[in-house]
């Protein structure tokens, strides 16, 4: 597999998560921050742009998620699940969720990233989705 072409995932986990896909983060050297995606512009906290690829843990926790009935702008059949997630590094992301519409997800559970086939033309070969942790 080769990564998608934006580069936001790694189908390798990390040490503290390998059964999981890593997300492609970044953090500041100046405050150390940590974010995703990885971006040049800026660091958010304190505006250094001394900024490094860092390769986040593909678990977090929910803070909150919503079922999408009248998307604006997507490649996405609705309806469709989105969350935030605050990964365990740090990061603070939203994502597709991969749950069924009537899923009782609730602020706080663990959810760990995986990949999906990719639906959307010209992607690559698979898409990052966040789903509950069985555990
Ligand atoms: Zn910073």
């Amino acid at each position: 597999m080769t990564n998608s072409t934006t580069a936001l995932f790694q189908q390798e986990g990390t040490e503290a998560l390998p059964s999981s896909p890593a997300l492609i983060g970044g953090t500041c050297k100046s405050c150390g921050a940590i974010f995703f995606p990885m971006q040049n512009y800026g660091c958010e906290e304190c505006g250094s742009t001394e900024l490094a690829p860092k390769t986040l843990t593909g678990r977090g926790t929910l803070i909150a998620s919503a079922l999408v009935h009248m998307p604006v702008g997507t490649e996405y059949k609705e309806p469709f699940v989105v969350g935030s997630i605050q990964t365990e590094d740090g990061a603070i992301l939203r994502s597709l969720l991969d749950a069924p519409a009537d899923a009782a997800l609730t602020p706080g559970m663990t959810m760990v990233a995986k990949l999906t086939l990719e639906t959307r033309p010209n992607r690559g070969e698979y898409d990052l989705r966040f789903t509950p942790a069985l555990d």
